[in-house]
């Protein structure tokens, strides 16, 4: 497929969480920025995808127009694998891991939307074997720090038909007050991205044992790639899990051949696209790991991740965000039954952007 123009914009939609705003990152967070890209070819064909944006979209977008537009622009694009190599050959002297990366990620992205379009079939059938096309989601809630907003979100998740919950809690009293408000009813996983040094890891781990019912506890150290200590923490009742900031099938192997997590969770719109997805498949296979995807994006990486979901069976449950935008950049409604996603026969990733809403949201 020959390029004939790559685009960039970034979307940026506010929305409520019912909490204060505070948490995960250091600042306030309460817009979803996402990097949209449009990747068109000689024959009119259009293909969507996102790069890795929150709190870093216009650097992230600098490297897709600056370093990726230029290259691709007027080129021919056989085969995505080896344009994905070659790419990341060019780049690699300005990073291996972080936005290099995610900018490669967001244009491999619409580069397989753009092929499975071409071919006339949805994503998944171009992707693996797989034939899974309703996929389960469990709400993924933002941090609140409040032993009373934490847990009545999680009964609101519940009511409105998810059955399984991740906490962004960093201290245990939340997490133990929202296990209380869910009496123990539904899996809860907790996600501390790297807050815990090993003395508290270790602590807290018992506590989440003695709990019980807990699915998986999440990056709980700093830095996320120390899959020595990561190895360490595993134990036989919480599953460890790891991986939206490890990048590429290299690091992915380096991390299970570690025996660092008993889940890995590379993020498509950072791990390298598609293509470095895939192959991570592969190799998690081979490994008998299962693969709990980071995805909390509204755009073409939530609909990428749906559909490698539904082509490679050791995709257990994909990450749903569990916040109210104030608009959809993509019209969900035809695809979603509650806390389930259904995939339609349409080609690619089988929705687009919706231009009216990108129009009133775009930053850039
Ligand atoms: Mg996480």
């Amino acid at each position: 497929m020959k390029i004939r123009s790559v685009q960039t914009r970034i979307v940026e939609i506010p929305f409520t969480d019912g909490g204060k705003g505070q948490g995960i990152t250091p600042s306030t967070w309460n817009t979803l920025e996402t990097v949209l890209i449009r990747v068109e070819d000689t024959d009119g064909n259009i293909g969507w995808g996102e790069a890795f944006g929150y709190f870093i979209a216009d650097a992230t977008r600098s490297v897709v127009e600056h370093r990726i537009k230029p290259l691709l622009e007027g080129s021919t694009v056989d085969s995505i694998d080896a344009w994905s190599q070659l790419t990341q050959r060019q780049l690699h002297l300005f990073g291996r891991y972080g936005v290099t990366m995610f900018a490669i990620s967001g244009v491999d992205m619409a580069l397989w939307d753009l092929y499975a379009k071409r071919a006339g079939k949805p994503l998944y059938k171009v992707l693996g074997e797989g034939e899974k096309t309703r996929l389960s989601t469990y709400a993924s809630l933002v941090r609140y720090n409040d032993t009373e907003v934490a847990p009545a979100v999680c009964r609101k998740a519940l009511d409105e038909g998810f059955d399984s919950l991740k906490l962004h809690e960093i201290n245990m009293a939340p997490i133990e007050a929202c296990h209380r408000a869910t009496a123990g009813q539904v899996p809860i996983s907790v996600d501390v991205n790297c807050s815990w040094d090993m003395a508290s890891a270790r602590d807290n781990l018992q506590r989440l044992r003695q709990m019980g019912n807990i699915s998986w506890l999440e990056e709980p150290i700093f830095p996320p790639e120390d899959f020595a200590a990561l190895n360490s923490l595993r134990n036989p009742q919480v599953p460890i899990a790891a991986g939206e900031n490890w990048c590429t099938e290299q690091q992915f192997r380096q991390a299970m051949q570690a025996g660092a997590v008993d889940y890995i969770q590379p993020s498509v719109s950072k791990v390298g696209g598609i293509s470095e997805f895939r192959h991570i498949m592969h190799t998690a296979e081979r490994h008998q790991i299962g693969v709990l995807p980071h995805s909390p994006y509204f755009g073409p990486g939530f609909l990428a991740t749906l559909h490698l979901a539904a082509a490679f069976p050791q995709m257990l449950q994909v990450e749903y965000l569990y916040v109210d935008p104030a608009a959809w950049l993509i019209d969900l409604q035809p695809i979603r039954q509650g806390a389930e996603f259904v995939l339609s026969d349409q080609p690619g990733i089988g929705l687009a952007p919706d231009e009216a809403v990108v129009q009133q949201f775009l930053r850039s």
